[in-house]
């Protein structure tokens, strides 16, 4: 196979039409010692199949507790979640249902590699858990690390690999069980400002390419308007939705879209809404 079958072939494969979600009065109260800690107030938010949505607020606002919500992690306090149509949480015991979970992938800002493990064994590692040989395990591992661009690390250590390769790592690994769904919290938010953007068009391409429904967290407004279609804007703790900001620029965008005036507006706009807490 030639490198272009091959990435053609890792492309097909990952292609999983994204799954809608169903956010409805969705809210979070934690039990803390020192009293409970309303994290987010009851929230509505609809996701649209293989939309990019990027949630956008000050430090403490509920993002991590909505996300975390998303991909079954916890669960809400009141309302329901729907993944594809299904309720994420189910039965009495408030479960995560078991297929809704297959169709979540999770990015956290930390890779959080195995140091001991290589690049595609670190890539392969949620397919140990369900059984699969270490052949099929592999050829899965080199199909993603094609798409994230780590083709020729494969045999390397985490230690080998700079921050933002790390971070494709994590990336491959969070999609190795084919999910419909990327949920991100603040997956660029360690590194610098050029690697960040290399990371922004990057994830832009692998959106683009396999048609995954994204909800990425950050606090960073540049960020959130160069890769959302629709930007939700989240209030001060307790958080709330204050504003959803549609981003309409054409696809696949450059990173010179932020020079166009209206990039410019958006941003402005969003920075006087947050009143400095961002
Ligand atoms: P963000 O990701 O927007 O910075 P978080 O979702 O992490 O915000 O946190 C929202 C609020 O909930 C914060 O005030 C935080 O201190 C509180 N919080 C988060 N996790 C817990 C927890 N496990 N127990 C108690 N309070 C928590
Ligand atoms: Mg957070």
């Amino acid at each position: 196979m030639t490198d272009s079958t091959i990435r053609e072939s890792a492309m097909s494969e990952n292609v999983i039409a994204g799954d809608a979600i169903s956010v409805r009065g969705v809210g979070k109260t934690y039990a803390a010692s020192a009293g409970p800690v309303q994290a987010l107030l009851p929230t509505d938010l609809e996701v649209r199949p293989g939309e990019f949505v990027v949630l956008l607020g000050p430090s403490g606002c509920g993002k991590t507790t909505l996300l975390r919500m998303l991909a079954g992690l916890i669960s809400p306090t009141e309302g329901t979640i729907e993944i594809g149509g299904k309720p994420l949480f189910t039965g009495r015991d408030a479960k995560p249902a078991r297929d809704a979970l297959g169709s979540l992938g999770f990015v956290f800002q930390a890779p959080n590699l195995m140091p001991w493990r290589k690049v595609w064994r670190n890539i392969a590692l949620p397919l140990e858990a369900k059984g699969i040989g270490r052949a099929e395990r592999k050829r899965r591992a080199e199909e993603l690390a094609g798409l994230v661009g780590l083709e020729d690390f494969l045999d390397h250590y985490p230690k080998q690999l700079s921050g933002g390769m790390q971070q494709r790592v994590a990336i491959a690994r969070a999609l190795i069980h084919r999910p419909s769904i990327l949920l991100m919290d603040e997956p660029f938010g360690a590194l610098d400002a050029m690697t960040r953007d290399s990371m922004n068009l990057l994830l832009q391409r692998l959106w683009q390419e396999t048609g995954k429904t994204i909800v990425l967290v950050t606090h960073s407004i540049s960020e959130a308007v160069f890769l959302a279609d629709r930007v939700v804007l989240l209030s001060q703790r307790p958080g709330r939705v204050q504003d959803i900001v549609e981003v309409d620029f054409a696809r696949p965008r450059d990173l010179s879209v932020a020079a166009d005036a209206r990039f410019g507006e958006m941003t402005g706009q969003l920075r006087k809404q947050l009143g400095g807490h961002a």
